[in-house]
């Protein structure tokens, strides 16, 4: 539609980075153009626009960027689920797998008020156990996941699947 075939048009397929086989998506493209930078946040501004959106929670790193915009515009709170060891207060921690090994995430215990209406957003959603381990802290804090959002979905890899099978609603700009 408007929003995605120029957006699309504006990522970077990377083969083989950072190892050998991966087709790395790279969004720095998106983010030095212009058009496809505001079109990409105009998409998720469209879709939340008029619902009573309190909070978005943002994921360390890139999607700090895409949050950070939608945030602003959306008159709503910005949350950061970091990696572990960077928030300097009490905190909730979740971990998750990855291709090799494990990774956390974290939120600090007083992000949300009881019942926030929030928007959850990353860049990218591979295997979803990213956007899963972040789930798990805001609902931990009895907060409202209205949304899990992306700018790109890799639906072969079945993580929007699995966010949904959670009973999560999923939107992802591209795929
Ligand atoms: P998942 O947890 O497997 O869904 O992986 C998603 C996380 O890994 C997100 O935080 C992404 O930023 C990052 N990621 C995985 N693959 C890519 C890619 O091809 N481009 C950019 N980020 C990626």
């Amino acid at each position: 539609d408007y929003f995605s075939e120029s957006i699309k048009q504006a990522i970077r397929t990377v083969p083989d980075w950072p190892n050998p086989g991966v087709q790395f998506r790279d969004i720095t493209t998106v983010l030095q153009d212009r058009t496809a930078f505001r079109k990409l946040i105009d998409a998720f501004v469209h879709r939340y626009h008029g619902q009573q959106i309190d909070a978005v929670a943002a994921v360390d790193a890139r999607g700090f960027i895409i949050g950070s915009a939608l945030a602003y515009e959306l008159n709503a709170g910005l949350v950061l689920v970091r990696k572990k060891g960077k928030l300097p207060f009490d905190t909730l921690v979740e971990d998750y797998q990855l291709e090799y090994g494990t990774a956390s995430v974290e939120l600090h215990k007083d992000a949300f008020r009881q019942g926030d209406r929030v928007i959850l957003v990353d860049d990218l959603i591979a295997t979803g156990g990213t956007m899963m381990a972040a789930s798990r802290l805001i609902r931990r804090i009895r907060a409202e996941i209205v949304e899990v959002a992306a700018m790109i979905d890799l639906p072969d890899l079945g993580g929007s699947q699995k966010l949904r099978d959670e009973g999560l609603a999923v939107y992802t700009v591209c795929s």
